[in-house]
């Protein structure tokens, strides 16, 4: 049997995991700094790198604990290097590479984005290709996952992350950081068609996205809100709106793959926002239109974990792909980059 640590320090998380190459995830720590970043309503990248570097240690020794295994258990130690706050990833791949050079464990350099597209395999026996709706934070796209290691993007945001804009829209309307989950609440409590708000670029046959006009709506929406439950029902038609285009994005998406005659296996969302349960059920009927199967990632493994890192560490190891300890992090580092 094989043990994979993965850490994740990429952006508001210091996470860290160790998953087995039979997919048994043995513990999954995250400590989340958002009580540190919610007075700013938003991730300000000082603290977070201040943040990662004094919970690193006792959250990679908890995790080994909890997982009742040594060091010297580990196969191979993996780390997220990029995209994401440098500050962060500095600390995440300095620490991963350190514990590398004095135990000889082979080091594994992870794209986070690529773990999030990945995830899904750690629960479910999702087969290449598959297309997947990547929507997190910093991240939106569609593409085609052929193989660990290539990704065929077909649809991007041309502006704004889905992500960025629920924790927009939930400051604008006073509902609080981060706004996904607050706003996904508070859809249940109001009326979600008191506002009618735009569907950027929803035209048939294009995957690309944009959400600055739709947030530029909320804005001048919230104007003339002059009560609490006018904001939730604003937040709630917000929330609307967002599964519409994502659900259309998807729907063009399907039907790209079925044109090109590409041989998809299933349909997958992954990254934080696929941890919105509105957003899941909307994605899963459309799937069923199409007759393919939809998946999506438990909920703890949507949002930023050191177990898809973990995982993703499994693919890698799998195929032999390991990391010089003078591999950079990389702020910037696109799907399939190498
Ligand atoms: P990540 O970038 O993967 O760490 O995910 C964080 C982003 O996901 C933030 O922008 C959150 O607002 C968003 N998010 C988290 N949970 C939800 C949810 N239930 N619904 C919508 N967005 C969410
Ligand atoms: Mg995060």
């Amino acid at each position: 049997m094989n043990y994979v640590l993965g850490i994740e320090s990429s952006c508001d998380e210091t996470a860290a995991a160790v998953v087995s190459d039979f997919r048994e995830v043995l513990s999954n720590i995250v400590y989340s700094q958002i009580e540190e970043h919610k007075p700013y309503g938003g991730v300000v990248p000082e603290i977070a790198a201040r943040s990662h570097l004094e919970k690193i240690d006792i959250v990679v020794k908890n995790t080994l604990e909890k997982a009742n295994l040594q060091l010297s258990d580990i196969s191979a130690i993996a780390a997220a290097c990029g995209p994401g706050l440098i500050g962060g990833l500095i600390v995440g791949a300095t620490f991963a590479k350190t514990l590398s050079l004095a135990t000889n464990i082979p080091f594994i350099a992870i794209n986070h984005i690529e773990a999030h597209a990945l995830s899904v395999r750690i629960t479910e026996n999702v087969d290449f290709p598959y297309l997947l709706m990547l929507v997190s934070g910093g991240h939106c796209q569609i593409c085609i996952v052929h193989d660990i290691d290539k990704f065929e993007v077909i649809g991007k945001t041309i502006d704004d992350s889905v992500g960025e804009s629920f924790d927009k829209v939930s400051k604008i309307l006073g509902f609080g950081y981060p706004g996904g989950p607050a706003i996904e609440k508070i859809y249940f409590e109001a009326n979600p068609d008191n506002f009618k708000l735009p569907h950027p670029i929803c035209i048939k046959g294009n995957c690309d996205f944009s959400f600055s006009g739709l947030k530029t709506a909320v804005l001048t929406a919230s104007e003339k809100c002059y009560s609490i439950q006018e904001k939730k029902d604003l937040a709630a038609s917000f929330q609307k709106t967002v599964t519409e285009i994502l659900s259309f994005k998807m729907k063009q998406a399907l039907s790209l793959c079925l044109s090109k005659g590409i041989k998809i296996t299933s349909a997958v969302i992954s990254g934080g926002v696929a941890a919105n349960v509105i957003i899941r059920t909307a994605l899963d009927s459309i799937c069923k239109e199409f007759d393919i199967p939809f998946f999506a990632p438990p909920i703890k493994f949507c949002t930023d974990n050191g177990a898809m890192i973990a995982w993703a560490g499994i693919e890698k190891f799998r195929k032999n792909k390991f990391n010089d300890l003078n591999f950079k992090p990389r702020p910037r580092w696109a799907l399939g980059e190498s």
